[in-house]
C-alpha cells in the first residue's frame, strides 16, 4: 500500500496551485476542491476503501462508548464517536526525510478520519476543556509566528497525547520563496518547536497546501518524514468535502484552524469543533491518531 502514497517529485511542481487558497484564509471562504482531487497523490490504491459498511468495523471494534466517554460528549451537546480501532502494528505510510511522501489520504478499509488543526491564532482555554473531556485525539500544525505568543496554551494540549508538527515560521506561501529561505521556514520552526516542546516535528504541512519540489527536499533535509495535506477543510458548520458526494472517506485528513470569533462569523472554536464532531459521528467515523498511522 505504501506505493500509493510515496512522493512523486517529478509531478509535485505541477500540482501544487490546485489546493491554494483555502488553507488558513478566511474561514468561510469557497474552497478549492469543486473539481475533485487535482493528482494522483492522494492514495488511490485504497479500493476497499469505498467498501459503504467499513469492512465490518461497525460490529468489530466499535465497541459501544463507556458510559463517561457518553457523559463526555454530553457535555458538548455530542453523540459519543465511534470508538478508534486499536493502532496498527505496522503503520501503514513510512515517513523518510530522504524521500518524504505526501500524504491527503492514509490507506485504510477502517471507517477512521484524522483530525488536524493549524496555525495557532486562537488560543482558546474553553478548547483545552473540551479536548481534555472528549480525548478526541488530533495533530497541530503550528507556526512560531502564534506559537510564541503563548507557548503554554499548546503545552496543555500536547500533554493530552497530541503533537505539535510543523507549518513553516511565519506562513508564507513556499512556491515563492527559494531553497534557502524554504529551508529557513522549516528548519526555523522545527528547532523552535523542538525547543519548546521537546519533540522535533517529523510532520510538515505546507501553508495553503502549496508546495514544490525543492519544498519536499527543504523538509526531509529538516528530518520531515512526511508531508500532510487534507481531504476535507473545516470551516464553521460544515466541512468542504472533496468528493462530490459530500461524504468521509476513510482514511482522509481533515484540516481545521484554531479560529475565533473573529473569523468564525461569531461562533467559537469550540462550536466549531463540535460541529466537525457531528460531522464525523453522523457518518459513522471514528477519530484516529496520526501518527499512529504515519
Ligand atoms: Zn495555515
Amino acid at each position: 500500500m505504501r506505493t500509493a502514497v510515496r512522493s512523486r517529485l517529478g509531478v509535485v511542481a505541477a500540482v501544487v496551485l490546485a489546493l491554494a487558497v483555502s488553507a488558513c484564509g478566511g474561514a468561510d471562504e469557497p474552497g478549492p476542491f469543486g473539481s475533485g482531487t487535482p493528482h494522483g497523490l492522494d492514495v488511490p490504491g485504497t479500493a476497499s476503501a469505498e467498501n459503504p459498511n467499513g469492512a465490518g468495523s461497525q460490529g468489530g471494534s466499535g465497541a459501544p462508548a463507556p458510559g463517561d466517554a457518553a457523559a463526555a460528549a454530553a457535555r458538548w451537546g455530542l453523540e459519543p464517536l465511534r470508538a478508534a480501532p486499536p493502532a496498527p502494528a505496522v503503520k501503514p505510510v513510512k515517513a523518510d526525510p530522504a524521500a518524504p511522501p505526501v500524504v491527503k489520504r492514509i490507506p485504510t478499509d477502517q471507517k477512521i478520519v484524522f483530525v488536524t488543526i493549524d496555525d495557532g491564532a486562537e488560543k482558546d482555554p474553553k478548547f483545552v476543556e473540551m479536548m481534555r473531556d472528549l480525548k478526541v485525539p488530533f495533530t497541530m500544525f503550528l507556526n512560531d509566528t502564534y506559537v510564541r505568543q503563548d507557548p503554554g496554551y499548546f503545552r496543555k494540549l500536547q500533554e493530552l497525547g497530541n503533537s505539535v508538527q510543523n507549518h513553516t515560521l511565519d506562513h508564507p506561501n513556499m512556491v515563492k520563496l527559494g531553497p534557502d529561505a524554504q529551508k529557513r521556514e522549516i528548519c526555523g520552526n522545527s528547532d523552535r518547536i523542538e525547543a519548546e516542546y521537546g519533540t522535533r516535528p517529523y510532520l510538515f504541512r505546507p501553508p495553503f497546501g502549496n508546495y514544490n519540489s525543492t519544498t519536499v527536499q527543504a523538509a526531509g533535509g529538516c528530518g520531515v518524514g512526511a508531508i500532510i495535506l487534507w481531504r476535507e477543510a473545516m470551516q464553521i458548520g460544515d466541512m468542504q468535502y472533496v468528493d462530490a458526494d459530500k461524504t468521509l472517506k476513510p482514511g482522509d485528513v481533515i484540516l481545521a484552524h484554531f479560529r475565533g470569533p473573529s473569523d468564525l462569523k461569531g461562533k467559537t472554536m469550540t462550536q466549531m469543533m463540535a460541529n466537525l464532531l457531528r460531522k464525523i459521528q453522523a457518518q459513522g467515523f471514528a477519530v484516529a491518531r496520526l501518527e499512529d498511522y504515519v
